[in-house]
């Protein structure tokens, strides 16, 4: 548990590190407010209001400046809570006007994936830095653009992989590159729930695609940061079972493998038919980790199962539960992305990052026989199951 204290004090000590002095952050060459960083949320949707919001009040480099809403009421009682003044409260028409407020370092982007893209680019030339919520968007065409936006602008662009800054799953990839459980050789992981009817998730122009898009994405990246490779090959299955008419236009389960370089195999699973606690478990030649569940707002556990130091007969016991509380991840997710702001620190959760797994959950698709022009094929079953 050692690890978990030691780890967890220096996840709590960036969040806790220095409130930056105005020198300080002038001294970095940043174009900031003050002594935090103005975030302008642009979405007032689940993610926005009951997560990042309530992350950013207990930040230490983050609090909230603006907000963009197509609904004034809501838009007036979450100003009225969050201390934001009537003037930096945009429609989404007035988005562009948020270039002329100094207070607004930055945009939270908390819309539906297929609108990312041009809320990102927008929000690069109104000369603010974007953190996008995952995935990226909806094509590898708009991940570019948004790249390019952001670099063109001088400005940094983020992808809110919080999983990558969460304790547990940063131990799992420290416990793996230490060798604790010998040569990884395969990994299982799933993710997926049971859709209601009517949301935005199933309407393809707005999602982009199914489950894959949404919460296959987090198997996705934790095979690539687990592994820490990209992968060589893939192929991948898709099915619509639908008992109820929600999938006349996304997939309903995705079902893939990908061979990474070494030799790891790693197969994942998601669904918007089921609920799935996502999970993963990484097997050693020497050991297991499991994370179960992984990729939550809370309650994220690890066990794992290790070799003993100096190569002694049997294994060593690891339970970690994760220290951080919802709503701690985004607290530090958004002070992560400050600090990179302020110091002009490179982003692990870049956009080249969100573009990688883009290019991927299209190569996913195409493997699963389906129509990647217009992102799913729709209701039929698909899986070539092909390599590509
Ligand atoms: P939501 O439906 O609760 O919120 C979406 C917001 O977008 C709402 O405020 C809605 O009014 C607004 N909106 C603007 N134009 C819209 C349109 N044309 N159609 C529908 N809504 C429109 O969605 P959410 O669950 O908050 O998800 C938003 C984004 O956050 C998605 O990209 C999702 O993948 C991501 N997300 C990330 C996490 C995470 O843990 N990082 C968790 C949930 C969602």
């Amino acid at each position: 548990m050692s690890f978990t204290r030691r780890h967890f004090s220096k996840i709590a000590g960036m969040a806790a590190a220095s409130v930056l002095a105005p020198s300080a952050l002038r001294a970095t060459g940043a174009e900031v407010s003050g002594q935090k960083i103005g975030y302008c949320i642009v979405g007032l949707g689940r993610i926005s209001l009951g997560h990042f919001l309530p992350g950013l009040l207990p930040s230490q480099h983050g609090k909230v400046t603006g907000l963009v809403s197509g609904s004034p009421d809501k838009a007036q009682k979450v100003a009225a809570q969050y201390g934001v003044p009537a003037a930096s409260i945009y429609t989404y028409e007035q988005y562009d006007q948020i270039r002329d407020n100094p207070a607004i370092d930055a945009v939270y982007i908390g819309l539906p994936n297929s609108m990312h893209a041009e809320y990102t680019i927008r929000a690069a030339k109104a000369g603010k830095h974007v953190l996008c919520e995952k995935p990226m968007c909806t094509t590898v065409e708009d991940a570019r653009a948004m790249i390019a936006a952001c670099n063109a602008a001088g400005r940094k662009l983020m992808i809110a992989y919080r999983c990558q800054l969460e304790p547990a799953n940063l131990r799992a990839i420290a416990l793996i590159r230490s060798g604790a459980i010998g040569q990884v050789e395969a990994i299982e992981s799933a993710y997926g729930f049971n859709i209601h009817p009517g949301e935005w998730r199933l309407n393809k122009k707005l999602a982009g695609g199914g489950p894959l898009m949404d919460v296959g994405i987090y198997s996705l990246n934790a095979s690539r940061y687990l592994t820490g490779e990209e992968p060589q090959v893939l192929s991948a299955y898709s099915s619509v079972i639908d008992r109820d008419g929600r999938f006349d236009e996304v997939e309903e389960n995705v079902g893939w493998t990908m061979k990474f370089p070494s030799g790891i195999v790693a197969s994942c699973n998601t669904t918007y038919g089921a609920n799935m606690d996502g999970y993963y478990k990484v097997h050693g030649s020497n050991g297991i980790i499991e994370l179960s569940p992984a990729f939550g707002y809370d309650g994220i556990h690890l066990r794992a199962q290790v070799a003993k130091p100096g190569g002694g007969q049997g294994h060593d016991e690891i339970d970690m539960p994760a220290p951080l509380k919802d709503p701690q991840q985004f607290m530090v997710e958004g002070d992560y992305f400050a600090e990179c702001v302020v110091n002009n620190k490179p982003i692990k959760m870049s956009g080249e990052e969100g573009l990688r797994d883009m290019e991927l959950i299209m190569q996913i698709y195409r493997a699963a026989g389906m129509n990647t022009a217009c992102i799913t094929g729709g209701t039929q079953d698909a899986g070539s199951g092909r390599e590509v």
